[in-house]
Formats: C-alpha cells, structure tokens, sequence
C-alpha cells in the first residue's frame, strides 16, 4: 500500500504527539523497572519491521516507539518507556502479541490535575 500522506498538524485543530504527551504531564521515576516488556526482543526487527514497517511506530499515541538505524542498515528498536500514557493500546494490538505491559510503579504515567 501506498505511505499516507498526512498534513502536517497545524497546533490549532490538530497537534503533534510530542505536545500531546507534554500536556499530559507524563512521567516516570528514570530508574525504575521497565513496564514495557517484549518477549521476543527479536520480533520487531525480523518480522514486524518488514512485513508491517512495524506498527508501533505509529499506533502509540505517544510516540513511545521507534526505529532507528533503518537508513544506515542497522535498524534497532527503541523503546521510551518515560513517555507511556498507559493506555495498552501495544498491548492489544502488537501483531505478535510481544509487546506485554505490566503494571509500572505507582506514581508514574500520566497526570491530569484538572479532570
Ligand atoms: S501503553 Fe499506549 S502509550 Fe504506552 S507504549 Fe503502549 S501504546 Fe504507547
């Protein structure tokens, strides 16, 4: 299938999710036991990243997953834990089912101090 071609958001109707996550005020203790768990760790690379240009990358809503190294031929997957907003979406939705979310230390994640 042909790559979509989203516009660009505009930060009035539609934002990025880099901001999205600033708002929500998303965070993590820096040392504290990783809550998103593969059991594969070779399954991203091998078989997510060529027969689906691996999902995660854009199902996250926070942007939590990345490839990188893809153009230097070296591509490796990366996980940013810090900026999960708990919302298990790759927990349900890895095409292998790799990805397991497990519960992180209380305190962490998102914080909405309005709602
Ligand atoms: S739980 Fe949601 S926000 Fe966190 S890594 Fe999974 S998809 Fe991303």
């Amino acid at each position: 299938m042909p790559k979509p071609d989203y516009p660009k958001p505009d930060g009035v109707l539609t934002f990025d999710r880099l901001s999205s996550v600033f708002v929500s005020n998303t965070n993590h203790e820096e040392d504290q036991p990783v809550h998103l768990q593969l059991k594969d760790p070779s399954i991203p690379v091998a078989y997510n990243l060529p027969l689906y240009d691996e999902p995660a990358q854009r199902y996250c809503p926070a942007g939590v997953y990345e490839i990188v190294g893809e153009a230097e031929g070296d591509p490796k997957f990366v996980i940013n834990a810090q900026n999960c907003v708990h919302c298990k979406t790759c927990d349900i939705k890895d095409p292998t089912q790799n990805i397991n979310w497990v519960t992180p230390e209380g305190g962490g994640g998102p914080n909405y101090p309005n709602m």
